[in-house]
C-alpha cells in the first residue's frame, strides 16, 4: 500500500477538485493550483449533468447541493427542424452553470482540508524521479509532493510538458455558446430540456422554475477561434447572426435568441487525440486534460467526475504510484474512448453544411437518434461506487424507469 502523502493537483475545475476530495477521503494531504483568480467567473454557460456523473456527487455528499444550485431535467426530448420529436431520453439529470458546479466542488474541497491556491498559474514542472515533484508558479515560487496530477483541461500545460511531442487539441470549427431570456411567452418551467438538429445549427433550451429560459446553441464556423475570442463581433451583432441563423428552426427558438438580455457567451470546441500514456513517473493526466472530447453528449463533466474517484481507488489500490497510474489508465481508456465515439456521431449529425445534406441527414435523423439515445442512456447507467464504508447513501438500484441501475461498471478497481 503506498503511504499517503502530498499531492500537488494543477487546475481547480471539475477534475481537479474532485481528485482533490477523493485523495482526501483516502488519507493525501492535497493542494490545488487554479490559475484564475478568485471570483473570476468560469467561461462557459449551462451544462448538462448526466445520471453517472450525479452518482459520483451522490457517494462525495454533494448531489443534494449540486441540484439545488441547478435544476433538475425529468426527460431530454430531441427534435427535427420543424419542432417533431425524434428521440426521448427519460434519466434524470441536472442542469447547472458551469461556474456554479466549480464553486460547488471549490468550496466542498477548502471543507474537506484541501488547500485550494487561486491565481496562480503552473508554468513549469519537474519530475527527477527522487526528489519531490514540483510545480513553479509564475511568479517563481512553487509547490513539491510526492506525486502530481494534472487537471488543467483541454490546453493542459502539464500534458504538454509530459509528452511535448504529442499534439495539440484541435479546433473542430465548432463554437459552443449560450444565454438566458428572462420569459418567454408561451414556454413554462415543465423539466424537459429540448435540443433541436436545427436547419443550420444545434440548439437547446430548458425553462427553469422561474420562467428564466436557458439556452445553449452551437455552431460550425469557418472563422476561426476569432470569433469567440476579444475580438469577437459585439453582442447585438452576435444575437441578430444567431436569430438568422436558426430562422427555419421551430418556434420558439429565434424568440428565445431575440428575447435574450445578458452577455451570449461563445467558445470554441477543441478535441484532443488522447496521448498513448496519461501518466509519467509520478504525474499523471485526469479529465478534459488527458481525454477532451466534444461536448456533444454532455459526457465531459461526468467523465471528468468518474476518473477523480476511480484514479482515488487506484491510489488506495496499489503499492506503487506508477502502477496505480497504468491501472487507472487501463480501466478508463475504453470507458473514455466510447464515450468519445458517442460524442463525435452525435456532433457529425448536428451542422449539415448544405441543403441537400441536411434533407439526406433528416431522413436518417430518427433512425439515428433511436440508437444514439438508447447508447447514451447506457453510457449513463453506468454507475462506479466508492468500495469503503462511505458516510453517504449508495446510488439507487434502480433507475427511474425501474431497471436495474445499480451496474458497477468495469472501470472498478478490486477492492
Ligand atoms: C471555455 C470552456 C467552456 C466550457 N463550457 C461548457 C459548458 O457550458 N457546458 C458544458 O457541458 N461543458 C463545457 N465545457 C466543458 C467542460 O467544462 C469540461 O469538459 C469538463 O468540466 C472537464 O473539466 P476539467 O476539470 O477536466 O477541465 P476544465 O474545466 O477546463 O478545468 C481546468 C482548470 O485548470 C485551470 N488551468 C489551466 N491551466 C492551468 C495552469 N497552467 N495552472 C493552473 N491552472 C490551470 C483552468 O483555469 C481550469 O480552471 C467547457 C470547456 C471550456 C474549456
Amino acid at each position: 500500500m503506498i503511504n499517503p502523502g502530498h499531492a500537488v493537483v494543477v487546475g481547480a475545475g471539475i477534475a481537479g477538485t474532485a481528485v482533490g476530495l477523493f485523495l482526501r477521503r483516502i488519507g493525501w494531504r492535497v493542494t490545488v493550483i487554479e490559475a484564475r483568480p478568485p471570483r473570476e467567473r468560469q467561461l462557459g454557460s449551462h451544462l448538462s449533468l448526466a445520471d453517472n456523473g450525479r452518482t459520483v456527487l451522490r457517494d462525495l455528499g454533494l448531489l443534494g447541493t449540486v441540484d439545488a444550485a441547478g435544476t433538475p431535467t425529468d426527460r431530454i426530448s430531441f427534435q427535427d427542424h420543424r419542432g417533431r420529436e425524434i428521440g426521448s431520453n427519460n434519466q434524470v439529470s441536472t442542469l447547472i452553470r458551469r461556474d456554479r458546479l466549480g464553486e460547488v466542488l471549490r468550496e466542498a474541497a477548502r471543507r474537506a482540508g484541501v488547500r485550494v491556491v487561486e491565481g496562480e498559474r503552473v508554468v513549469g514542472l519537474r519530475d527527477d524521479g527522487h526528489d519531490p515533484v514540483v510545480a513553479t508558479l509564475a511568479d517563481g515560487s512553487s509547490h513539491g509532493g510526492d506525486l502530481l496530477i494534472g487537471a488543467d483541461g483541454v490546453h493542459s500545460h502539464t500534458r504538454r510538458t509530459m509528452f511535448p511531442e504529442h499534439p495539440p487539441a484541435r479546433f473542430t470549427g465548432v463554437l459552443d455558446g449560450g444565454g438566458s431570456a428572462p420569459r418567454v411567452d408561451g414556454i413554462a418551467p415543465d423539466g424537459v430540456l429540448r435540443l433541436t438538429f436545427g436547419a443550420n445549427a444545434f440548439f437547446g433550451y430548458q425553462a427553469l422554475p422561474d420562467g428564466e429560459v436557458v439556452w445553449f446553441q452551437s455552431l460550425l464556423t469557418g472563422e476561426g477561434e476569432v470569433v469567440a475570442g476579444p475580438r469577437a463581433e459585439p453582442m447585438g451583432r452576435w444575437r441578430q447572426r444567431l436569430v438568422e441563423l436558426h430562422g427555419s428552426d421551430h418556434p420558439p427558438i429565434p424568440a428565445i435568441i431575440d428575447a435574450s438580455i445578458g452577455p451570449i457567451v461563445r467558445w470554441p470546441v477543441h478535441d484532443l487525440v488522447p496521448p498513448e500514456r496519461w501518466s509519467r513517473g509520478r504525474m499523471c493526466l485526469v479529465g478534459d486534460a488527458a481525454h477532451a472530447m466534444p461536448p456533444h453528449d454532455g459526457q465531459s463533466s461526468s467523465m471528468a467526475l468518474e476518473d477523480a474517484l476511480v484514479l482515488a481507488r487506484c491510489l488506495a489500490a496499489a503499492d506503487d504510484v506508477g502502477d496505480a497510474f497504468g491501472r487507472f489508465q487501463q480501466l478508463r481508456e475504453s470507458r473514455v474512448a466510447t464515450v468519445a465515439g458517442l460524442a463525435r456521431r452525435t456532433g457529425s449529425l448536428k451542422f449539415p453544411t448544405g441543403a441537400r445534406e441536411r434533407r439526406a441527414r433528416d431522413a436518417v435523423l430518427a433512425m439515428f437518434m433511436r440508437a444514439g439515445v438508447a447508447a447514451s442512456e447506457d453510457v449513463s447507467r453506468y454507475r462506479l461506487q466508492w468500495p469503503t464504508d462511505s458516510p453517504d447513501p449508495a446510488p439507487s438500484a434502480r433507475d427511474r424507469a425501474g431497471r436495474p441501475a445499480a451496474r458497477t461498471g468495469p472501470g472498478d478497481p478490486p477492492a
